[in-house]
């Protein structure tokens, strides 16, 4: 009689002291084997973790025999008795106190030898890992992602359920949305010519969502994005998508936040205090250069144009004179710094488009503060010097490092040198979990290069009240490009350790400031209703104020999880170059689908 292994009474990693003496049925894995002078023990493995079997040919001569001829990953279902390891006690293994005697088993598959050996810590390269996904996906890391992903979808949902948002689906084939990324294209059969295109969010369907009076929804929902892969991208990536009717930005907040805690908690026991600050976009840009500060370290970034204007400095007052400022840090004991160090940092800097990195030591000569290398010469004047050392609070051992020229570049300059700083010094305390809220951003950006503003968001999120007659709601009028720039939206984003977790935004629900939005975008009444017509239509028929927004699973899987990469927490994930290694998708079609679709001219 074959065992019956759809029986099976334990996973293989749930026995434990207490079930001594226990007939038990496991089912998994061989993940070793080991014949010692006639017994033979075999580390069986399934998705609950490893149990270590026994095979005595003195008792059970006929299971040993088979025993002797498993091989690394067979499965195989064994019956036997749960005995105590007595001195042999493996601390390490959760299972680790007993063992199972084995008195029966049934081989139920024999396995080709793997290509790499299936352990924790392999050095195997990961195109190989995914094209044998399925052998990966029994490594005990990638197994913990897995589990991990689905602990804290759960808690999500589970969060959203008691407070009443609906999980609704919304269509994967469909129409551009507003996201403003590339998009996917799905040719149609029926309609040559046609496409559909994948969503790169379902942010316009859950706008109808809340025209429709859903009142609340959710949905851990797929996302298409054609870009340029990184660690942390993916063509199709999980979203947790969230709208809400009749609601301000604390309301949103407020319930992100609280499902978040709600996550790291069950995810990895710590404990998040809530609210969580409130930072706004421009002091996020002032003081730690990035609009998703990293609020576990200081060093935060200060200005001192006023104290630069007074010296003679080229460096300064050039960029000073063009309407620009300069900022600097502080490197607490930064004055440790050997030569090699700075100068590394400068080339680096002068990589991303610095012209240089001024600096220098604060040092100490005959009980008076001074300045000591780098532009130390530049600054010897006693008023600037007083002056920085007040604005900055820099101590004797410090290293002040500076950057000069228009807002924007400073802030990108200084926000790159504070965050690779505080890494190359250890200076990030680690298990800490510092989050908090950008909110107020701008709503419209301006790209340089094509002379446009574009939307910093997308083109429904809403003006901030107050901010509404910079835009000239109610008339014609286009207003000049400062006042444009100076909107704020009703936006907010949520960062976890300088990295961003999601953002989202109240939207428009009036007509005529979506009108005046579109119209500062350079869209046309015609443009916008061909680009977003159903959403315009709706937007005509009684629709509340709403506003929700959307977080990445993956990457909150991935910090929370301490992964490196997107691709860990992903189950079937691509490489950059956007292939599947497993399926190798893309790959190519008959022609005869080619045909179908109408687009066999595609082929030579
Ligand atoms: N759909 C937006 C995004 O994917 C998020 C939102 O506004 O809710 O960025």
């Amino acid at each position: 009689m074959p065992l019956p292994y759809n029986e099976r009474t334990h996973d293989c990693g749930a026995l434990r002291g207490a079930d001594v003496g226990k007939t038990v049925l496991l089912a998994g894995w061989v993940d070793n084997f080991r014949d010692l002078g006639g017994m033979v023990f075999i580390d069986l493995r399934d998705r609950g973790g490893i149990t270590q079997l026994r095979f005595d040919p003195t008792t059970d001569p006929k299971a040993h025999e088979v025993a002797r001829s498993l091989r690394s990953e067979y499965v195989i279902c064994v019956r036997g008795e749960v005995v105590h390891r007595g001195e042999k006690v493996n601390p390490n293994l959760p299972t680790g106190e007993i063992e199972v005697k084995a008195h029966e088993i049934d081989l139920l598959s024999k396995s080709k030898t793997p290509p790499y050996l299936i352990a924790d810590e392999i050095e195997t390269n990961e195109d190989l890992r995914l094209q044998t996904r399925f052998l990966d996906l029994r490594r005990t890391p990638v197994k913990r992602a897995l589990m991990m992903r689905h602990r804290i979808t759960k808690t999500i949902r589970d969060y959203f359920d008691r407070h009443g948002f609906l999980d609704v689906e919304t269509p994967i084939l469909t129409k551009s949305t507003p996201e403003g990324a590339r998009d996917y294209l799905v040719p149609s059969r029926l309609e040559h010519g046609s496409f559909y295109a994948l969503p790169q969010s379902p942010q316009l369907f859950k706008q109808l969502l809340m025209i429709g009076g859903m009142d609340r929804y959710m949905q851990i929902a797929r996302c298409f994005r054609d870009e340029d892969l990184r660690a942390d991208r993916q063509p199709e990536f999980t979203q947790v998508d969230v709208e809400m009717a009749f609601v301000q930005p604390e309301n949103v907040m407020g319930h992100v936040e609280a499902c978040l805690a709600e996550v790291i908690r069950e995810a990895i026991g710590v404990e998040i205090k809530l609210p969580l600050p409130r930072i706004s976009y421009a002091e996020a840009m002032k003081s730690y250069g990035r609009d998703a500060p990293d609020l576990r370290y200081g060093m935060t970034i200060k200005d001192v144009t006023e104290i630069a204007k007074k010296t003679d400095f080229k460096v300064f007052r050039e960029p000073i004179d063009a309407g620009g400022v300069v900022r600097c840090i502080v490197v607490e004991r930064g004055s440790e710094m050997t030569r090699k160090e700075t100068d590394g940092l400068t080339e680096e800097i002068k990589g991303i488009g610095a012209g240089g990195l001024p600096l220098v030591k604060v040092a100490e000569e005959g009980g008076n503060v001074v300045f000591q290398t780098g532009i130390a010469k530049f600054l010897e004047n006693e008023d600037v010097k007083k002056g920085l050392i007040e604005a900055t609070g820099a101590k004797v051992g410090d290293l002040i490092m500076f950057a000069a020229g228009s807002e924007a570049t400073v802030c990108k300059h200084l926000g790159w040198l504070r965050s690779t700083v505080a890494e190359r010094r250890n200076l990030i305390p680690e298990n800490q979990w510092a989050m908090c809220w950008v909110v107020d951003f701008p709503l419209f950006g301006y790209d340089d290069e094509e002379k446009a503003v574009y939307p910093m968001h997308h083109p429904f999120t809403s003006p901030k009240d107050e901010d509404l007659h910079l835009m000239r709601v109610g008339s014609d009028e286009i207003p000049p490009k400062e006042d444009i720039l100076k909107v704020r939206a009703k936006a907010y984003d949520v960062v976890l350790n300088g990295i961003e977790l999601g953002g989202g935004s109240i939207r428009i629900h009036r007509s005529d400031v979506q009108g005046k939005v579109f119209k500062l975008l350079g869209l046309s009444d015609e443009e916008a209703r061909v680009k977003f017509q159903f959403l315009m239509e709706a937007l005509q028929f009684g629709a509340p104020p709403h506003g929700g927004i959307a977080l990445g699973l993956d990457r909150i899987v991935m910090l929370l999880g301490g992964f490196d990469s997107i691709r860990d927490v992903i189950a079937f994930p691509k490489v950059a170059s956007g292939a599947c290694p497993l399926t190798e998708a893309p790959s190519e079609v008959t022609t005869r689908q080619l045909r179908e679709l109408g687009l066999d001219r595609l082929r030579t």
